[in-house]
């Protein structure tokens, strides 16, 4: 098993698999990104190599993220040999969902038990100014491939101010009254050379929560007190559905923290919020062994960070959210 400092059992991992994308979501990433070349990046066998290795760390949940996951070649295959990891027991996904109509019923075939799908509004014009050319019916036909394929299903909104805080949030959280899905709203987070954006247009839980009560009706904590993962659940009365707030901004969970993220480029990072990060790709690269590799991975995991800088202006600057994967 791996412990930090602060005696958090780490055991979930998130892998962003590309950080390359087919949106340009504009609180993710700059119009104009530059991706990395792509030996840069981990190959297959570099990174069922780290899952295995993970997995023997005592890791078992793993989450397949990006960039967008589902535009990697041999997605299915990497699936797949994941799912197949002794140790692993739950291989999830987060995906913008446009290729889903096509890999949902492969990849659940090959293990994958969930999908986070991001869908920040239901209008088909502000979906396109948020995503800068998206279209909201090809993330509807993922869903639906999703629910084909009997995909776990969640959905994932990020709210920015003056693109999707008002009546967006209200129709998303109107879908729980009628499908057993779980909404989530996530607080936009600063990262990078968008950081001025992010800062000027962040909502909060507060705001949100209130935006939806005004038009919907009483949110019901479920749990009260208890994070579903990151997200404080409530729901409507007698609704199949429940509604999540993701509020790492204003309410960060950092005693329950128990995860690790391994950026595209195979670097180990510790906290979302925080530059540090620790190469694992040029040491395996360079002839590590197994053994060389857990010591560099339980001494990075030990000195994990507790807590964002954000009220004192540390910013995390060395990427942006597409490049570490959410
Ligand atoms: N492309 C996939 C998608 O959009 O779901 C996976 C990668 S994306 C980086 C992972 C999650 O991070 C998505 O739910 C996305 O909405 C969220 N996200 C992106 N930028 C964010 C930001 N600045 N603050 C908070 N969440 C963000
Ligand atoms: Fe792409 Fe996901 Fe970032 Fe949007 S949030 S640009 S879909 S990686």
């Amino acid at each position: 098993m791996a412990f930090d400092r602060f005696g958090r059992n780490i055991n979930y991992l998130r892998i962003s698999l590309t950080d390359r994308c087919n949106l340009r979501c504009v609180y993710c990433m700059p119009e104009d990104m530059t991706f990395r070349p792509r030996a840069e990046l981990m190959q297959d066998d570099e990174v069922l190599r780290l899952v295995r290795i993970f997995a023997d760390l005592g890791f078992h949940k793993f989450r397949l993220t990006g960039g967008e996951p589902t535009v990697r070649a041999n997605i299915v295959d990497l699936v797949r040999e994941m799912a197949a990891t002794p140790g692993v027991e739950k291989v999830a996904m987060t995906t913008n969902g446009l290729l889903l109509d096509r890999l949902a019923q492969p990849m659940a075939a090959a293990g994958l038990k969930r999908v986070n799908i991001s869908i920040d509004t239901l209008d088909p014009d502000k979906f396109k100014k948020l995503t800068r050319w998206g279209e909201v019916e090809d993330v509807w036909r993922g869903i639906r491939a999703a629910e084909a394929a009997a995909l776990e299903i969640k959905l994932n909104a990020v709210v920015v101010r003056n693109y999707n805080d008002r009546e967006d949030v209200v129709d998303l959280a109107r879908l729980t009254l009628y499908q057993p899905w779980q909404v989530r709203y996530i607080e936009m987070m600063p990262f990078g050379e968008i950081s001025d954006f992010q800062l000027a247009g962040v909502v909060t839980q507060a705001e949100i929560h209130q935006t939806i009560e005004s038009a919907l009706g009483p949110l019901i904590p479920v749990n009260p007190g208890e994070l579903d993962g990151e997200a404080s659940l409530y729901q409507f009365a007698d609704a199949p559905g429940r509604v999540g707030f993701i509020s790492s901004v204003s309410q960060p969970f950092c005693a329950s923290c128990n995860r690790a993220r391994l950026t595209a480029d195979g670097r180990l990072r510790l906290c979302l919020l925080r530059e540090k990060e620790v190469d694992l790709l040029s040491p395996m690269r360079q002839g590590a062994t197994d053994v060389e590799l857990v010591a560099i991975i339980k001494d990075g995991i030990w000195w994990k960070p507790w807590g964002h800088g954000l009220s004192q202006d540390v910013i995390p600057l060395n990427r942006v959210m597409s490049e570490i994967g959410g």
